[in-house]
């Protein structure tokens, strides 16, 4: 005898057949038509008396109906009782003259469970077998005889409990409820299962077919009864809530190996929400611009803007950066609090203080919430922490405005962390207006938080960068714009940002613009001038200014002393 999805050895009057419907025996047409086959070349031979069903996969016995090809199944089972219904086929089962026994290890759901109950007997190993009708939990009902079954072993109340739940339950509760005949260690269960099938198999043939006749006439359900469920199972299927709630538990997972190993949880969730969406909000404040000494003549744009990003689910937030000053800090902590939500982590995307000052505020708040970065990151703010750098380059710009601690994030092992199970994820961009620049991406609702990759209407803060500085954050722009983002929140932008991810465009376009007008300038008022004619109406000239005279220095000292800002 030669199967597809049967794997089946005889000994003696015994006939073993191994489920193995790769990948997770779900019940379709291949395996009906073997089952057909087996059943009608077993009871064509008189040698034999015993089927002994077991499964080649320890995790499934069988999953259920392959819920696309229902009606393959049922052209499969016509081939033996000339009816397109399992439940006619399994009910045939039933009534043949050869025992049959089911060994259960692993899930035996839906149709699954109505083919084992048509067997004459069960035995389930204790430790993998699980059991369930999960039809309800799709808007079906058990169509292929479990209603009949399962209500005739079990009682009406305990019937009407596992097929009203839809809930998986384990050997021991099917023991009780009556749905098998024995839970035993999965260690002697085929042991047993295969001396019990040669003990039956042993006595005479005509008095064990007469026996089977008359407990099938007080316990097997007419086939009228089999007919009218299947009946009723199609109609429910056609039901267009149905139909979307099993669209909806194929896109979690049904019928895959992983999802189906805890079904029950995953009708539960069908009763949920789909699942929650992040959502986003900033907070922008206007400061003064950190560069001195600027040229006259452009004071009404002589201001720059930090942007901060707060990412949120039902109840955990992150928040992208803080801001510079004690004052800032203060109002960032009121706004965090009046979310609601609980902070978990704060990320910060680069080494510029204006992006990490007001972390000690937040984490006296929210002493739960941990503050990351990348290892280049965090090794660069605590340089930039201590009093030296302190006091000779922020202080003098922000006197007594600062907050009087400044802490350094912990460094973020590996590249990804959730936030109510959705990834975030770190980009590293490499220079940007800064060395080891990064971004937080967060797939699901495709944001990107730029740090400052990406500016919006704001000079780019370019005193930092080389030649080859320049290029790299040319190709930070690509990486940024390779995630095809909806949402870009610029680290430096207007007051009212619209965050559209264009600015990676305009950006790009300020920087070759800028790179260009160095190559056919001299000085750094010239090269100042040029962008000035080009972009008249960005924000904080300052900042262009400082890259211009640290592009053009006059003198070494200047350029030095203006590194590091932004
Ligand atoms: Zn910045």
């Amino acid at each position: 005898m030669n199967f597809e999805t049967l794997r089946v050895r005889q000994e003696e009057g015994v006939v073993f057949a191994d489920i193995a419907a790769q990948p997770m025996n779900l019940l379709g047409p291949e395996l009906v038509g073997d089952l057909v086959s087996l059943i009608q070349q077993t009871e064509a031979d008189s040698a034999l008396h015993v089927l002994v069903f077991a499964s080649a996969d320890p995790d499934y016995f069988i999953s259920h109906a392959d819920v696309t090809r229902l009606g393959n199944n049922g052209e499969q089972a016509a081939k033996l009782t000339g009816e397109p219904s399992l439940g006619i086929l399994f009910r045939r089962l039933s009534t043949s003259r050869l025992v049959t026994i089911a060994q259960i290890e692993g899930r035996v759901r839906g149709a699954g469970s109505e083919f084992v109950l048509g067997c004459d007997m069960r035995f389930a190993a204790r430790e993998s077998a699980m059991f369930g009708q999960p039809e309800q939990g799709l808007g079906l009902i058990p169509g292929a005889g479990g209603i009949q079954n399962l209500t005739r072993l079990m009682g009406r109340a305990r019937a009407l409990e596992v097929m009203l739940s839809a809930e998986d339950y384990d050997a021991e509760l099917a023991e009780r409820y009556g749905w098998i005949n024995r839970a035993l260690p999965a260690s002697t269960l085929g042991a047993f299962v295969r001396s019990l099938a040669h003990r039956i198999a042993g006595f005479p043939a005509d008095a064990r077919v007469s026996l089977k006749d008359r407990v099938n006439a007080i316990a097997l359900a007419s086939a009228e009864d089999f007919r009218r469920d299947t009946e009723l199972f199609r109609e429910c299927a056609r039901n267009p809530e149905a139909q979307s709630r099993i669209q909806s538990a194929m896109a979690r997972g049904l019928q895959t190996r992983e999802a189906e190993m805890d079904l029950g949880l995953m009708l539960r969730q069908l009763e949920e929400k789909p699942t929650s969406k992040l959502e986003w909000k900033l907070l922008t404040k206007r400061r003064a611009s950190s560069t001195r000494g600027v040229p006259p003549g452009r004071e009404a744009l002589a201001w720059v803007t930090n942007t901060v990003t707060l990412i949120y689910g039902q109840r955990d937030a992150i928040l992208v950066d803080t801001l510079l000053t004690e004052q800032e800090s203060k109002e960032l902590l009121d706004w965090v609090v009046e979310s609601g939500k609980h902070l978990t982590t704060i990320y910060i995307t680069h080494a510029h203080g204006d992006h990490y000052f007001g972390l000690k505020h937040l984490l006296d708040k929210f002493p739960n919430a941990k503050a990351i970065a990348t290892a280049s990151v965090v090794a660069a703010i605590q340089n930039q922490i201590k009093p030296e750098f302190l006091h000779s380059f922020w202080e003098p710009r922000y006197p007594g405005q600062l907050p009087s601690q400044l802490i350094a994030p912990e460094v973020l092992e590996g590249d990804t962390f959730y936030l109510e199970g959705e990834e975030l994820k770190v980009v590293e961009l490499g220079h940007t207006d800064t060395a080891h620049a990064t971004a937080l991406y967060v797939p699901s609702i495709g944001l990107v938080v730029s740090g400052d990759c990406v500016y919006n209407n704001t000079h780019l803060y370019l005193a930092e960068c080389g030649e080859e500085a320049r290029n790299e954050w040319l190709r930070a722009l690509d990486k940024i714009e390779s995630l095809h983002p909806n949402v870009v929140i610029a680290g430096h932008g207007v007051l009212n940002p619209d965050s559209s991810p264009r600015h990676i465009a305009e950006t790009r376009l300020y920087l070759r613009d800028f790179i260009a007008s160095l190559a056919s300038t001299s000085t750094a008022i010239e090269l100042y001038e040029m962008m000035l004619s080009l972009y008249p109406h960005r924000i904080n000239p300052g900042s262009l200014w400082a890259a211009a005279k640290a592009s053009k220095p006059p003198e070494s000292a200047d350029r030095l002393k203006e590194t590091q800002l932004a």
